[in-house]
């Protein structure tokens, strides 16, 4: 049996630890904050938690086989159902018009209604449809791999080959925009991302009972399951070594805690050029999911009952641009408040003099930008390489 401290309790730390004892290994979770849970529980702004991205996941067999391999199925734990529409706003240029599409997932003959009543003809779903193939050689190569600390990073298939190059271009601006949307690109930019659209028109996006944070609380009844400690409280400053060798942590109070494997699941904390402000608003309605598209791109989700976060770039008014598109909240903002955003990419969060054997990075910490899907994907394949532990 070997000794497992996985540092960190979100996704990734509560995933790889559910795994990997099963497995039969001995695993202890070691959380710096008072509650696990990491991003699954949001993030804190204004002294309450908000949703922390919008509360869907896509890849649902993903969670199931985590679920699956880790004791009971999903079913027994937690209930999913399929999530609403994504909403596109792009803002006409006289004398073109505009475009609100309610994008849903999971069916191309859904998604060809959709298109076709915006646009009077369906130039999307054959566009989409040739993304199979860059979407099967980034999964097969970066996502299902496991990464040790110190190996190179994995090379992105695809990840310099711009957008007009990996499919021809969608004829109409709107629906461009539209398709450049992950990622942040353009046609000419990087993109890898947008294999994303392919995976949400084939797999659907899901909501978990009760969001992230009931799919936090069914892992860790999970954990309890499987008899992993869960520390909370505790900071982790950096993996301890013997002669290049993880065996342990070095704790914030300068004790040792000593292990076999560390697996890091510490997350990515830099702050980007981006803002999430968070509003309440009283009687408008708003999309659960939502992109504004242009120059100043906003994202939305829905938080709670009546919450919202907005994510815009840093300077930027998310309800004014908002406005300008036609849905002019602010007549109804409650209460606001601003907090930098993390990056989509960003240094690693480890102490740099720390590439050592044993040291194993999942989630953020290892994929900077990674969603949960990814980061699933990335435990499972650990768990692969690790093994089981003899009977
Ligand atoms: C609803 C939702 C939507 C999301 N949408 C997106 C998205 O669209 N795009 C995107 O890129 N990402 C998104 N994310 C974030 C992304 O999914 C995360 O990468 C993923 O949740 C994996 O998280 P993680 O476990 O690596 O990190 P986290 O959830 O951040 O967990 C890290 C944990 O480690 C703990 N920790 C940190 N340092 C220490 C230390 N020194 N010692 C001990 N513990 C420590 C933290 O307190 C935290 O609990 C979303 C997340 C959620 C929950």
């Amino acid at each position: 049996m070997a000794r497992i401290i996985v540092v960190g309790s979100g996704f990734a730390g509560l995933s790889a630890a559910a795994r990997l004892a099963k497995l039969r290994h001995q695993v202890t979770v070691l959380e710096r904050d008072g509650e696990a849970g990491g991003l699954l529980l949001g993030r804190p702004i204004g002294g309450a938690r908000w949703a922390a991205g919008p509360d869907g996941v896509t890849l649902p067999g993903v969670f199931r086989d985590l679920f699956r391999k880790s004791g009971r199925p999903m079913d027994a734990l937690i209930a999913i159902s399929p999530a609403g529409p994504r909403r596109h706003v792009v803002a006409g240029r006289w004398p073109g018009r505009g475009l609100e599409l309610d994008l849903p997932f999971g069916t191309r003959g859904a998604q060809h209604d959709a298109v076709t009543t915006a646009l009077g003809s369906d130039l999307w779903s054959p566009w989409v449809d040739e993304l199979a193939d860059p979407w099967d050689a980034v999964r097969r190569t970066v996502f299902e791999a496991a990464h040790p600390f110190g190996a190179p990073a994995p090379e992105v298939p695809l990840a310099d080959v711009s957008l007009e190059r990996l499919v021809r271009p969608v004829r109409d601006a709107r629906l461009r925009r539209v398709g450049a949307e992950l990622g942040w690109v353009d046609q000419s930019g990087p993109s890898v991302l947008a294999v994303w659209h392919y995976v949400e028109r084939n797999f659907g996006r899901w909501r978990f009972d009760g969001g992230s944070a009931g799919l936090a609380a069914a892992l860790l009844k999970r954990l309890g399951e499987r008899r992993v400690t869960v520390e909370t409280g505790v900071e982790v400053v950096e993996p301890a070594a013997a002669s290049g060798v993880v065996d342990g942590v070095v704790l914030a109070d300068g004790s040792v805690r000593e292990a076999d494997l560390v697996v890091w699941a510490a997350g990515s904390e830099t702050s980007g050029a981006r803002t999430l402000t968070a509003v309440r608003l009283d009687g408008a309605v708003a999309a659960d999911d939502l992109v504004v598209h242009g120059r100043d791109v906003v994202r939305g989700w829905r938080s709670g009952d009546d919450g919202w976060v907005l994510e815009a770039p840093t300077g930027t008014d998310p309800l004014e641009v908002l406005a300008r598109h036609g849905h002019d909240l602010r007549p109804h903002v409650t209460w606001r408040e601003s907090v930098p955003a993390p990056p989509a990419v960003s240094d690693l969060p480890l102490p740099a003099r720390s590439p050592r054997e044993g040291l194993w990075l999942v989630g953020a910490a290892a994929a900077p930008g990674a969603g949960l899907e990814i980061t699933g994907m990335g435990t499972a394949a650990l768990a692969a390489h690790l093994g089981a532990v003899p009977r």
